[in-house]
């Protein structure tokens, strides 16, 4: 807790609060970052070493995301301790006894993270009236079905070609973690004109140079199977997807896979950061020198936010699309654009985007 107080500064945490409900089983935290922008949004995490600190820190990068993302919301983010392979019965409980504790906390909407879905999201909308990421019955969007983040990193991209000496016309792309975001990141950039030429998942990696056909490759996981079940091309493990030759390399996957160590075997020009914080600090600036441009995660992976507050308010599967197409278009040209006139990396050029609408917002308000 004290490193938390600590580490806050005039951005933020707005709000902590802690919920220790014994009788029911739960045990929770809520940080509600900033609200200058309007009403936080942000996911809820359930497992069972979940932290105060982790909290803080997605709650803070939900802030900037937003704020980039020029989104009428704040940062925010909740954890419950538990773990999500529960019985459903019980899992809805604990759900339902979370959403009551937090019905007061009006500037917090909560989404879908890690160990929580849509099922989550339509109990807590059931108590409180207050969630997205809904199920389709009652006006969700399902994001990771129509590859609402997938969409934005492919706008992202196309954006970035302009930066970068290759077209996306016949461009050589990677994927790693071929799941929600690198499936469907891989399907828009094949309707661009790009060649999947390498995907990995947690099993293993397939390299075909000649090309993947991502339809095909989607059946093959759909149906229980591993990308190295793909029947062309070579198969290595999962790591090697990292010195695949290409244009783009998308980290679709985990954190810091990109690291001082792995980012020397990067082979591409462009990369494009679908997961959360896949690279670290010495990785990004490593890059920058090698001169590998690299879109950062809060710009490029935008997609999910922006299609969950398009769905707050009311908005259908097309509205989502336009908005994350005109969001992510616009932020990814001006990020590039200061980061080359300031020769900075585009992360610096992202945290300032972000830090100076948050700021503008702020002084707008009263309180924040
Ligand atoms: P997912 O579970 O659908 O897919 C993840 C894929 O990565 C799976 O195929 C898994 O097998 C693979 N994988 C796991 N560990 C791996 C490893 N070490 N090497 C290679 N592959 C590995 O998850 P997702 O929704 O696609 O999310 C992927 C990342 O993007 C996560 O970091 C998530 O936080 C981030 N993200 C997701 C969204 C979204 O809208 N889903 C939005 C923003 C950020």
């Amino acid at each position: 807790m004290d490193d938390i107080l600590a580490a806050a500064d005039d951005l933020g945490p707005y709000k902590i609060v802690h919920i220790n409900r014994p009788r029911e089983g739960l045990r929770a935290i809520v940080v509600v970052d900033n609200i200058a922008c309007g009403p936080a949004i942000g996911g809820a995490r359930m497992a069972p070493d979940v932290s105060l600190a982790e909290c803080a820190r997605l709650a803070r990068a939900m802030s900037l995301k937003n704020a980039a993302a020029g989104l009428p919301h704040g940062g925010g983010k909740s954890v419950v301790f538990a773990d999500p392979g529960m019985p459903e019965a019980d899992k809805e409980r604990l759900m339902r006894a979370f959403a009551c504790s937090i019905a007061d906390i009006t500037d917090y909407i909560v989404g879908p993270d890690m160990g929580t879905d849509e099922r989550a999201m339509a109990w807590i909308k059931d108590e409180i009236g207050r969630a997205t990421g809904l199920p389709a019955v009652i006006g969700g969007i399902p994001l990771d079905e129509i590859g609402a983040t997938g969409f934005g990193c492919a706008v992202a991209a196309e954006v970035a070609q302009d930066f970068c000496d290759f077209s996306l016309d016949g461009a050589r792309v990677a994927v790693q973690g071929f799941g929600a975001v690198g499936h469907h990141a891989a399907r828009f950039l094949a309707e661009k004109g790009a060649v999947l030429v390498a995907a990995s998942d947690s099993n293993g990696m397939v390299h075909a140079p000649d090309g993947i056909d991502v339809a095909r490759l989607a059946a093959i996981k759909a149906g229980g199977g591993a990308v190295a079940d793909y029947p062309v091309g070579e198969k290595h493990g999962r790591n090697a997807i990292i010195g695949v030759d290409c244009d783009i390399w998308i980290p679709a996957a985990r954190p810091d896979v990109l690291d001082g160590d792995s980012v020397g075997r990067l082979k591409a020009r462009l990369v494009v950061q679908g997961a959360n914080i896949p690279a670290t600090a010495e990785a990004e600036t490593i890059m920058h020198e090698r001169g590998i441009l690299s879109v950062p995660d809060f710009i490029a992976n935008a997609g999910g936010v922006i299609c969950a507050a398009v769905e707050y308010r009311g908005g259908t599967e097309t509205d989502a699309f336009a908005a994350i197409d005109e969001k992510i278009r616009r932020n990814t040209r001006s990020v590039l654009t200061d980061a080359r006139e300031r020769k900075c990396l585009p992360r610096e050029a992202a945290e300032a985007l972000a830090e100076r609408r948050l700021r503008e917002a702020m002084a707008l308000r009263r309180w924040s």
